[in-house]
């Protein structure tokens, strides 16, 4: 056995892993589209952006509480008061969300909320959060590293694996380009590439790919066709106001087209 990857790997003739929150099936046939502000802002505009995204078709939705923001003076979201918010969307809408675990003393408050805990970007090789994500038992969103190797990522699957959470989604979220600016750039070949080598699931965030609002559907559908199994997309009621990033968030009109481009994709 010199698979790297002993339990995310897809070794001999093992098929493709399904992970499952309620009705939905993460890695089947069907596109699993997760979608919301980047931040819970508040109570009121984070259940009209939920009541939005449902209306356009969403399956899930999206908004962390606790941010992970580049600079310190930036807004770093609502902590716990964001949880209790996302509690009442999803009461409201009935819709399962996903929010990050910024840090592991929030663990069991993000995990009493959250359907699908969400590992950042920043965090993929936090090593003993990636273990302790692997004794919660809720599904887990990891997300690729701004500069790391697919072998980087799979073995930061296989942390939360070994340590007994079977339920990893990955999720390809652009790559580090340029040192000189945040801009990020949509990896699209480690879909295919991370399909032949893994058996979990993979969705695709084109949102923080792009980094701007115009390229947020063009890679949305790329991604589809390259394998995505889902999509992660940021959408805010009034994207040019939002705490974090308003570049790329979507309005719920551009999240509706996109929504509609998508069910026009050819069978
Ligand atoms: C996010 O999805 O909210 C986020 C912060 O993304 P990333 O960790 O990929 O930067
Ligand atoms: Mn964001």
């Amino acid at each position: 056995m010199n698979e790297p990857y002993r339990l995310a790997g897809r070794g001999q003739d093992r098929s493709d892993l399904i992970v499952e929150i309620g009705p939905l099936r993460f890695g089947g046939p069907d596109l699993i589209v997760i979608a919301g502000p980047c931040a819970v802002e508040g109570e009121e505009t984070y259940l009209r952006a939920a009541d939005a995204v449902k209306a356009a078709g969403a399956h899930m939705l999206r908004g962390g509480a606790f941010k992970p923001r580049t600079s310190p003076y930036s807004f770093q979201g609502l902590g716990r008061e964001g949880l209790r918010i996302l509690a009442a969307a999803k009461r409201r809408t009935g819709l399962p969300v996903v929010t990050e675990v910024l840090d592991l003393r929030d663990l069991d408050a993000v995990a009493e909320v959250a359907d699908l805990l969400q590992v950042g970007a920043r965090n993929m090789q936090n090593f003993p959060l990636l273990k302790e994500m692997g004794r919660a038992r809720k599904p887990v969103l990891l997300k690729r590293g701004l500069c790391a190797t697919l072998e980087e990522w799979l073995l930061a699957a296989e942390y939360i694996l070994l340590a007994g959470n079977p339920q990893v989604v990955l999720c390809e979220r652009g790559q580090r380009q340029d040192r000189k600016s945040l801009r990020c750039a949509l990896d699209l070949e480690s879909l295919p590439a991370v399909r032949r080598l893994s058996r979990l699931p993979v969705i695709v965030d084109p949102s923080h790919a792009a980094g701007s609002r115009g390229q947020v559907a063009p890679l949305a559908l790329a991604a589809v066709e390259a394998g995505a199994h889902g999509l992660l997309i940021e959408v805010h009621e009034r994207p040019e106001a939002a705490l974090s990033d308003p570049q790329q968030s979507l309005s719920p009109d551009e999240f509706r087209s996109l929504m509609d481009g998508l069910r026009r994709r050819p069978a």
